[in-house]
């Protein structure tokens, strides 16, 4: 007899076999000669139909304290189901309740919830059919970037949590402090002197693990992050959190072409991974939440993505027949509605949109021969818009360091920064993905919240 996960029951279990399962009841129904429980324990959307006997010991007992979301321990033989829609079920030949759940008062009973209301009881909702098929695609999908990463050499690097540098997340970072709100220390400008903080200045949660991830790759060549990173920034939206994680692959010995094809690789590979490791919750998005989810997986996997200048995308959009809110120009920044045009409408799959105006990147992106435009890169998806933001780096000394000054950032604080440009540079380049939004995408999942399982957005916090 073993102990066995309800997915592997339901995968593999063959008549007469005897097995232990356990789990939290999903629902009851009693009969006049036995009883039905669906018992889940969160490796499959499914449940596992138990049947029960009045001829088990205390059988009055025991249905009594069965209801929904209780704990349950059930030993018994599988037999074939006569049931539709499974395979096989099992004949409890006893059972053991660990813990009751007061129907009077367990919030989540048969019928569907809405994701708000779940929401609120943020402690409970994973238990749920919607939930658990999310964090089970999270979960195959954050193994899938691993994977994808080693088996081709790169190596996992831990970038900082707490962060000195405050260059890229102006406006957007949070800051760290253990400093005494009851007595703060003050410069003579009446400022707070954090020099009397714990790090002897201020400290940061860390906005991105980039620059320290440039940092790795000029030792290990091919090398990337997967961790938390954090942004007060007051954004309400449904693809906006405070603490979201983020996928930074970082190469050496790389232009944009190979960073654009690493993206294209690496998104290609991930909706593989899940599809092969969770097929029936992505059947179970496709037919719940959204009826495009198969399709667009299939679009990602099957299609080339296509590839176009910034300066092309302007001229197309220019030409859109139809009116957008936000201005189209060049020199402009694309807004999603711009994005979704192109990806969902215009070309119909992914597109990966380069060489931006210097203007509205960052200072860290190569600058183009013409001057005007920079190495970057953006993969846009249909439906969700940016999905990856990129770049070739700029590698040549003097030209970060004009960036970095027309940009107002003190080069002093980027001296390390500098320091991999003045010994042994090269070309490099990277990308930063949103994994909330890349398990959104997935998924169809409408809310970012309803993608992690502890969601952190302006004025909610909790556990
Ligand atoms: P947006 O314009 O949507 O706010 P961004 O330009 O600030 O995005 P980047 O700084 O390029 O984003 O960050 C890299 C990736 O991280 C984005 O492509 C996106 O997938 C994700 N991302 C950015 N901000 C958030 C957030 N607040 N919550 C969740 N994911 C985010
Ligand atoms: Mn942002």
């Amino acid at each position: 007899m073993v102990n066995q996960r309800i997915a592997e029951v339901l995968r593999n279990g063959q008549p007469d076999e005897s097995v232990t399962i356990k789990g939290w009841v999903r629902t009851k129904r009693e009969l006049k000669e036995f009883a039905f429980i669906e018992v889940n324990d969160g490796s499959f959307l499914a449940n596992l139909q138990v049947i029960l006997n009045p001829d088990l010991p205390d059988y009055e007992t025991i249905m009594k304290q069965l209801n929904t979301g209780a704990s349950v321990e059930v030993t018994g033989v599988l037999v074939p189901s006569p049931g539709k829609g499974q395979r096989i079920e099992l004949k409890a030949s006893s059972v053991k309740v660990y813990g009751e759940a007061d129907p009077a008062t367990y919030p989540l009973q048969k019928k569907r919830h809405s994701f708000e209301f779940l929401r609120t009881i943020g402690h409970l909702r994973s238990r749920t059919n919607t939930l658990s098929a999310v964090f089970r695609v999270r979960n195959a999908c954050a193994n899938a970037i691993h994977e994808f990463f080693q088996e081709r050499g790169f190596l996992w690097i831990h970038s900082p949590i707490i962060t000195a540098s405050d260059c890229e997340g102006a406006g957007e970072l949070f800051t760290v402090t253990n400093l005494n709100f009851k007595d703060l220390p003050k410069t003579e400008q009446q400022e707070v002197d954090f020099s009397q903080d714990f790090f002897g200045r201020r400290a940061y949660l860390t906005v991105s693990g980039q620059l320290q991830a440039e940092v790795m790759a000029m030792a290990f060549c091919d090398v990337y992050t997967f961790g938390p990173t954090f942004r007060a920034e007051n954004s309400n939206t449904s693809r906006h959190l405070a603490e979201f994680w983020m996928v930074e692959p970082e190469m050496a010995f790389c232009d944009l072409h190979g960073d654009m094809d690493l993206a294209e690789e690496f998104l290609k590979y991930l909706f593989k991974s899940v599809l092969d490791k969770c097929p029936e919750d992505m059947d179970f998005f496709n037919q719940r939440i959204d009826n495009t989810v198969l399709a667009t997986a299939e679009n990602i996997i099957n299609n080339q993505f296509e590839r176009i200048s910034y300066t092309d995308a302007i001229a197309l959009l220019e030409k859109a027949d139809r009116k957008f809110e936000f201005p189209v120009e060049w020199g402009l920044d694309l807004q999603s509605e711009h994005e979704r045009y192109l990806a969902e409408e215009l070309f119909k799959k992914p597109v990966i949109v380069t060489d931006y105006p210097v203007g509205i990147k960052a200072f860290y992106m190569r600058l183009n021969d013409n001057e005007k435009t920079v190495a970057a890169m953006d993969v846009l998806a249909p439906k969700i818009g940016e999905i990856i933001g990129g770049s070739q780096r700029e590698e040549r000394l003097d030209i970060l360091q004009q960036r970095i000054e027309s940009q107002g950032i003190n080069p002093e604080e980027l001296g390390w920064y500098l320091d991999l440009r003045r010994y042994g540079t090269v070309p490099h380049a990277g990308f930063g993905l949103g994994f909330e939004r890349l398990v959104q995408f997935m998924t169809g999942m409408g809310n970012i919240r309803d993608v992690i399982p502890f969601p952190r957005t302006p004025l909610s916090v909790e556990f």
